[in-house]
């Protein structure tokens, strides 16, 4: 039997050089689009139904699979794998992939990893990154010489930064930090707004939601936001449901 060996992950500063690139000449192009545990933010599904021209619920029966993991609050929404021996994505081609301008996140940044840490008095963000070098990529024999951040302004990440970001207080909500368990009805109800934000689209402009003022969002105005600024709102609005928030949806401290 063979083992693989573990992936080198290392730290890297944003404006540190490292060797790499990919793209149809490199010997291994594609090799990375199988057999992946791929987790769509969001953002990511949004985007990806858009492209596609799917509503929420076609895409997720189509293209996610739904998975409660035992160190996360919420269930992890995965990209599903073909069935096939080689367990291929489902948008790659002998091309290269077929959503490439909507890809998601994870697939634009490889093999840049970016976090984000809260700094202890919750002011501000600070970014962090790391190189993850796999045996199959060849990339980074490639003579071409780059920075995590400018990896990252190449494959316009810019808008994804800004919904992970904005995803940021809703993940690291301090009773998430806590410990809180969601009931099955919550995580349901995570999903159901996050992943089909159309849903929460009837739900306010029919009267059943009335989301506090600092979502800037209500029933009179739903109607004109787009898609993308009706998940923003729905980021700021669900944890505003959890225990600990008062009517107006301030954190009771
Ligand atoms: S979405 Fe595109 S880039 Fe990402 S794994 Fe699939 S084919 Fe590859
Ligand atoms: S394995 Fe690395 S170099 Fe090869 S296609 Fe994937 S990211 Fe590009």
């Amino acid at each position: 039997m063979s083992v693989k060996p573990p992936e080198k992950v290392q730290p890297i500063q944003a404006t540190e050089k490292f060797s790499f690139d990919c793209g149809p000449e490199v010997p291994c192009f594609t090799e990375c689009c199988r057999a992946l545990e791929l987790v769509l933010t969001p953002y990511d599904a949004l985007r990806l139904r858009h492209r596609l021209g799917l509503d929420s619920a076609t895409f997720l029966e189509r293209y996610a699979a739904i998975e409660g993991q035992p160190d996360e609050a919420f269930p992890l929404v995965y990209l599903s794998m073909l069935e096939d021996e080689r367990q291929r994505c489902p948008f790659v081609g002998a091309d290269g992939c077929a959503v490439y301008e909507d890809r998601p996140a994870a697939c634009r940044a490889y093999p840049v990893g970016r976090g984000l840490r809260m700094t202890p008095c919750r002011s501000h963000l600070q970014e962090l990154f790391v190189l993850v070098r796999e045996e199959h990529c060849q990339g980074f024999a490639e003579p071409r010489e780059i920075t995590p951040e400018k990896w990252m302004a190449d494959q316009e990440l810019e808008p994804y930064n800004t919904f992970s970001e904005a995803m940021l207080p809703l993940l690291r909500h301090p009773i998430i930090l806590q410990g809180w368990q969601p009931t099955p009805e919550q995580q349901q109800e995570y999903l159901h707004t996050l992943y089909q934000p159309e849903y929460f689209r009837q739900r306010v402009a029919g009267g059943e939601i009335s989301p506090p003022a600092q979502t800037g969002i209500d029933r009179h105005n739903v109607a004109e936001l787009d898609d993308y600024q009706l998940l923003l709102a729905a980021i700021k609005w669900l944890p505003t449901t959890w225990p600990g928030h008062k009517s107006d949806g301030r954190l009771d401290k």
